[in-house]
Order: structure tokens, then C-alpha cells, then sequence
């Protein structure tokens, strides 16, 4: 078992005092102006490869970053979808793949999920997508699919509509740090977001 109270001594000891004033205005305040979906893998950490500070991204992490399209029924992450959005009145949505992400890997290369029902139930959210043996390609044409996936919930639908909500995908490269940008339309090869 990790420690993770002495993390949080540190946190509390080293780190807080200089963003007292930050949480004292984020008590009150939750103004963030991003919808982060990410995948749950502990290597893609929002806040660090983007240089957020707390309160500015809302994140959902899920395996594989899925985003489930809108169906009837209670689902948890199509509630904070609806959150962000129409109560948050966030004006971006990120949707970041990664490289080397185990969902991906393990249907790009038809792993045996035999023992694993439930993340095989949750990978059919991958969609229409070309399965390829592939994995960076299905990693940006899975993030591709789920931006599709988003627009069909309503709130997100509606922002849309409004012009008021911008939508993007990501894929982060673990080993070089560096964001690529998915051209939905051609999800085959990226674009550095930054130089
Ligand atoms: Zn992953």
C-alpha cells in the first residue's frame, strides 16, 4: 500500500500555503472553463501536461476515454457531460487519447477480455471505428469517435448549435511529452498542438 498520507502532509505543509488565496476563491467559486475527458491511465495526468491550475479543468477520466453516445438511463458520464456544459457553461471540450493505452492495445490486437466482462462491454463504446492492428491509428480514430459520441448529448448539442462550444482532440505521447491534435476528419496523422 502507497503512502498516500505522506503526500498529502506534503501537500498540505509544502505546496498549499502558496495557493491559499487560490482555494480560498475556489471555496465559493467553480468556474472551469474546459471539459477534460481523459483516459483513467495514471501516465495522463491533466492538470500537469496541460499546466492547469485547480479549479480550471472539469475532468472525466475513463478507461480508453469513451464517452458513451447518448442513450435513455442513468449514466455517470454522460452527468457530468450535462454538468460541464449546461450548468458550468464550459466553452471547451478536450477529448485526449494517448500512446500505449491498454483499451487500445487490447482491441487493436484482439486481446482475450474473456475474464474481463466488464471492460468488454465498456470497449463496445469504441464504436464504428476501423478496428486496425495499429495502435496509435485506433488511439486518434477512437478519440475522433467520441467527440461524435459527445455531440449526440443533448446539452452538447445545444452548445454546439449555439456556437457556443468547441470541441478537440488530443493524443498525448507518453515517451516525448508531446500533444498531437486529431484532424477529425482524416484521423490518420496528427498535428503538433504546440511547437
Ligand atoms: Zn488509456
Amino acid at each position: 500500500m502507497h503512502d498516500l498520507s505522506e503526500g498529502v502532509a506534503r501537500f498540505h505543509r509544502d505546496v498549499f500555503p502558496g495557493k491559499a488565496d487560490l482555494f480560498a476563491r475556489l471555496a465559493t467559486t467553480h468556474r472551469p472553463g474546459t471539459l477534460f475527458v481523459g483516459c483513467s491511465d495514471a501516465r495522463v495526468v491533466p492538470e500537469l501536461i496541460t499546466q492547469r491550475e485547480p479549479g480550471e479543468l472539469f475532468v472525466i477520466r475513463t478507461a480508453g476515454n469513451l464517452v458513451p453516445p447518448h442513450a435513455p438511463g442513468a449514466d455517470g458520464v454522460a452527468a457530468s457531460v450535462e454538468y460541464a456544459v449546461a450548468v458550468l457553461g464550459v466553452d471547451d471540450i478536450v477529448v485526449c487519447g494517448h500512446s500505449g493505452c491498454g483499451a487500445m492495445t487490447a482491441l487493436a490486437e484482439g486481446h482475450d477480455l474473456a475474464a474481463l466482462p466488464a471492460v468488454a462491454d465498456w470497449l463496445r463504446h469504441v464504436g464504428a471505428v476501423p478496428v486496425t492492428r495499429d495502435v496509435p491509428a485506433l488511439v486518434r480514430a477512437n478519440v475522433a469517435a467520441q467527440l461524435a459520441n459527445l455531440a449526440t448529448h443533448p446539452s452538447v448539442a445545444r452548445a454546439l448549435a449555439a456556437r457556443t462550444l468547441t470541441l478537440r482532440g488530443w493524443v498525448f505521447d507518453i515517451p516525448t511529452g508531446t500533444v498531437e491534435q486529431v484532424d477529425v476528419s482524416s484521423p490518420v496523422a496528427g498535428t503538433p498542438v504546440h511547437s
